[in-house]
């Protein structure tokens, strides 16, 4: 699409939020039960065959599978690995970086949410990926804080580049953000308009519009942000084999304030950090 275009927002209503929350949650939750319970030894398959369990049961469809020709529940991807790892008989190592994302759709409704872990727990992690974990999570929650109703959709990117800024200073290292893959509306497609940039962009964007709903993925690396597709045409990976994270949230944004879908207390807590206004619609 035209990056630059200034387009219009389509808002959701109340309703459509809230039917948008039921997928977030299950979205929340089949992370939730992925991060507690990866373990050393464990395939990329036997994460993601949790995963479709846990949406089906849910009532939910795994949105990812079959997208594109996409053969996973969940994108797995896998220290060097940025985005897009396709699960498979790849057995996770103590102290792996892992990313997990996951999306799935209930009542033609989408959510689409992603985390970063070390396989072992953060005391089998090296000290570079415990800050880079850290530092893209932080991003993630500085670009959700700067989505406001009446202001530039571009302000997120803007927030989530001058955290990991921020975050390469007290840390002492230059982190690059990925800028070949970025958030996206989502509603009843898991990629809509408008485009999310991970970064500052010159042009403003469109104006933030009252039930904006948008998926906002930072990806960082402890090196260059130059990246590849390996030959399975999924994979990214990045050129100069740094490590990466990936953290992301579907957020809905209304004059009140926020509520992150994909977060199971719908981001009380994290925007209490943050300092932004908590305004769930449930
Ligand atoms: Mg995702
Ligand atoms: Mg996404």
């Amino acid at each position: 699409m035209g990056f630059f275009r200034r387009e219009r927002i389509e808002g959701k209503t109340v309703d459509q939020v809230r039917r948008m929350r039921v997928a977030g949650l299950l979205v929340a939750q089949t992370l939730d039960l992925l991060a507690a319970s990866v373990r050393p030894g464990m395939t990329t398959k036997e994460l993601d065959t949790l995963a479709e369990e846990h949406i089906r049961s849910g009532g939910g469809v795994p949105s990812f599978l079959g997208y594109h020709g996409f053969k996973g529940t969940i994108c797995t991807s896998v220290n060097e690995e940025i985005v897009h790892g396709i699960p498979g008989t790849r057995v996770l190592a103590e102290g792996d970086l892992l990313s997990i994302d996951c999306g799935a759709v209930v009542d033609g409704w989408h959510g689409d949410a992603a985390i970063s872990l070390i396989v072992g727990g953060r005391e089998a992690g090296r000290a570079e990926d415990l800050d880079l974990i850290d530092a893209t999570e932080a991003s993630l929650y500085a670009g959700v804080a700067a989505l406001r109703v009446g202001q530039p959709l571009y302000d997120v990117g803007a927030a989530v580049e001058d955290e990991v800024d921020a975050a390469g200073r007290r840390d002492g290292r230059t982190y690059g953000i990925v800028e070949d893959y970025v958030g996206h509306g989502i509603g009843t497609a898991m990629h809509m308009d408008p485009q999310v940039p991970n970064y500052r962009c010159r042009e403003k964007g469109p104006v933030v519009t009252e039930g904006t709903t948008i998926a906002i993925e930072p990806m960082v690396t402890l090196g260059d942000q130059a990246n590849t597709v390996l030959d399975d045409d999924w994979t990214v990976v990045t050129l100069d084999k740094s490590r990466a994270a990936h953290w992301e949230h579907s957020v809905a944004a209304t004059s009140q304030g926020l509520w992150i879908l994909t977060a199971l207390d719908g981001g009380e807590s994290k925007l209490a950090e943050v300092g932004a206004p908590f305004a769930p619609l449930d």
